[in-house]
Parts: C-alpha cells; sequence; structure tokens
C-alpha cells in the first residue's frame, strides 16, 4: 500500500481515521496532533519549564521527544528505583533516549537516596502501591524544588482509556471526578498535563520506531496481575470492530466527568512537619512510609549526583 500523502510505500496504516502513511508523513501527522493536544486542552505555554520524568520506556521518551523537537524547554528525570538489573537497564535506555532527544537528564536513585530499593523494603504494603507512592512523591518534590511549572506524563490513549473502563467497572467515582488530560497544580503539587492524550500505544510504538528511540519493553519483575492489560485488550478488540471505539469512550468521559464532582472528597491537606509537602496527618506518606528523620534534598545545585548532558 500507498501512502495517501506522497505514494511512496506505506509504513503505517491508521485505522482511525483509516489511512495508509509513510514514515516521514505518519511523523508529522503524530507531531501536529500532539501540538493539537496542546492547544485545545490548553496544556502548555510556550515559556514553560517543562519536566518529563523518563522511565526508560517508549510513552515518556516519545513525549519528551515531540515536547523538545516542538520547541518546548524540556529537561528529564529518571528515577532508579534499585530493582536489580531491571532498574540498571532503565537508567540505560533512559540515558540513551535523553542523548537522542537532546535533553538534560537528571537521575535519582531510590537506594542511594533512601538506603534501599523498591521491593527491599519489610512492609505489608503491596510492593507497586509504595513503589507509586514514592514515584510520584519523588517527581512532584523534584519538580517543585527546582522551579519547574509543569510535570508532563507520557500516558496515552490506550492507558486513558483502560482507566476510565476499569474504574467505572468497579465504580470508583472519587476517582472518575478527577481525571483527563490536565490534572491541575495546587499548593506545592505541580501542574500535571499529557500530551499524547489523544494518540494510540499502537501509534506510539510506531512514532518511537520511526524516529528511532530505543526503549525497554521487559515488564517491572513486580508487576502485579494484568487487570489493566485485560481491560486493554478488551478495548482494543472493540477498536477492530468499531474504529474509533477508544477515543470516543474517552471524549464522552471528558463532556460526563462532571456529573462525577459529587464523589470528590474534601480532604484538608496540612505541611509536612519534615519536608514540607502537602500532608493529611503531621508527615506526608513519603516520610512516614521511608521512616525518614531528615527530609530528602533533591535540589540540583545541591546533589552532586548528574551533571545535566546534552547533545
Ligand atoms: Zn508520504
Ligand atoms: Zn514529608
Amino acid at each position: 500500500m500507498r501512502c495517501r500523502v506522497c505514494g511512496e510505500k506505506a509504513f503505517i496504516k491508521l485505522h482511525y481515521p483509516k489511512m495508509y502513511l509513510c514514515a516521514d508523513h505518519f511523523v508529522e501527522y503524530f507531531e501536529r496532533k500532539v501540538k493539537r493536544t496542546i492547544e485545545k486542552y490548553k496544556l502548555l505555554k510556550p515559556d514553560e519549564k517543562v519536566l518529563v520524568v523518563i522511565s526508560g520506556g517508549k510513552d515518556s521518551a516519545v513525549t519528551a521527544y515531540v515536547l523538545k523537537k516542538l520547541g518546548y524547554n524540556v529537561e528529564c528525570l529518571h528515577i532508579n528505583l534499585g530493582i536489580g538489573e531491571y532498574s540498571e537497564k532503565s537508567e540505560q535506555y533512559a540515558r540513551e533516549q535523553c542523548r537522542i532527544i537532546g535533553a538534560p537528564l537528571h537521575v535519582v536513585n531510590v537506594r542511594e537516596l533512601l538506603g534501599k530499593g523498591i521491593g527491599e523494603v519489610r512492609t505489608r504494603r503491596p510492593t507497586c502501591s509504595y513503589c507509586g507512592l514514592t514515584k510520584r512523591y519523588l517527581f512532584n518534590k523534584f519538580a517543585y524544588d527546582n522551579g519547574f511549572d509543569v510535570i508532563a506524563t507520557g500516558h496515552n490513549l490506550d492507558d486513558e482509556a483502560s482507566f476510565i473502563f476499569s474504574n467505572l467497572m468497579n465504580w470508583n467515582t472519587e476517582y472518575l471526578a478527577k481525571q483527563g488530560p490536565v490534572l491541575p497544580g495546587e499548593g506545592k503539587f505541580v501542574r500535571k498535563v499529557k500530551p499524547l492524550y489523544e494518540l494510540t500505544e499502537r501509534e506510539v510504538v510506531a512514532y518511537a520506531l520511526a524516529v528511532g528511540l530505543e526503549y525497554i519493553v521487559d515488564e517491572c519483575p513486580h508487576a502485579r496481575g494484568a487487570t489493566t492489560i485485560e481491560y486493554k485488550e478488551i478495548l482494543n478488540e472493540m477498536e477492530e470492530k468499531r474504529p474509533g471505539t477508544k477515543i470516543n469512550f474517552v471524549k464522552g468521559y471528558l463532556r460526563k466527568r462532571h456529573l462525577f464532582e459529587a464523589e470528590l472528597r474534601e480532604i484538608e491537606l496540612k505541611e509536612c512537619k519534615l519536608c514540607g509537602m502537602p500532608a493529611q496527618g503531621e508527615k506526608c506518606s513519603f516520610c512516614k512510609f521511608w521512616g525518614l528523620e531528615e527530609p530528602v534534598t533533591l535540589k540540583i545545585a545541591n546533589t552532586d549526583d548528574e551533571e545535566p548532558f546534552g547533545p
């Protein structure tokens, strides 16, 4: 099959809208779509300092790559979780990705910072749960301490559709009140945005291939059962039968999201007495979980961590 724009050999068949594109025209299509998503949902302003948390996977790498190409002021953060070889490999990919992207990379190493890696803590709390807590705290505090205006994450259309779908299936209506392409910042919570909101996982994989970004494919060894993957598979089957299912599902959700607002609980946030970040009790859940006596320091100038390295 031939590219619909130039007639060269096709690189990909898009299902919705249905068309064949060569690699160059697919790259153009993808970047235009990110640009439109940013404009439509007012994700970023041109002069903002953007932090992308690079995991070594495809989504975050593609996010940083496209934002940089669109002219945004992008820096990257990689959190080495200390999960043996998996984390070492992830960090290697993150470094190589940032070299290609041409953005400075900062690395925070969980074991160096907190004494233990993820999976090495004795606790009844599930590993993925405290891993999530740790990552969210570290990237938010890193962004806050270092003056970033916004954090861009790699969530794609499949992630969003399956998140909404699984929360509907379980009637987690509180989560459904506050999901979307922008999670507004508040106090010491830095705003989070999702530039790949309207692009499918398949398109993200194809884009990474087209621009030569390599990424880690291995699953984290702690990854819990595959319910998210099951929801994604069901949505993909629906998409096969009815192209446009995922995007229409997500857009419909955004139109109806206000219906869930009554489910939002008012949580009064104080300041953690240790680190000063938002907390529900005396200490924030991060300082409490890790049993800290001193707050962690993530200011770039104060760590002998990483020299930003660029092109
Ligand atoms: Zn073409
Ligand atoms: Zn704290």
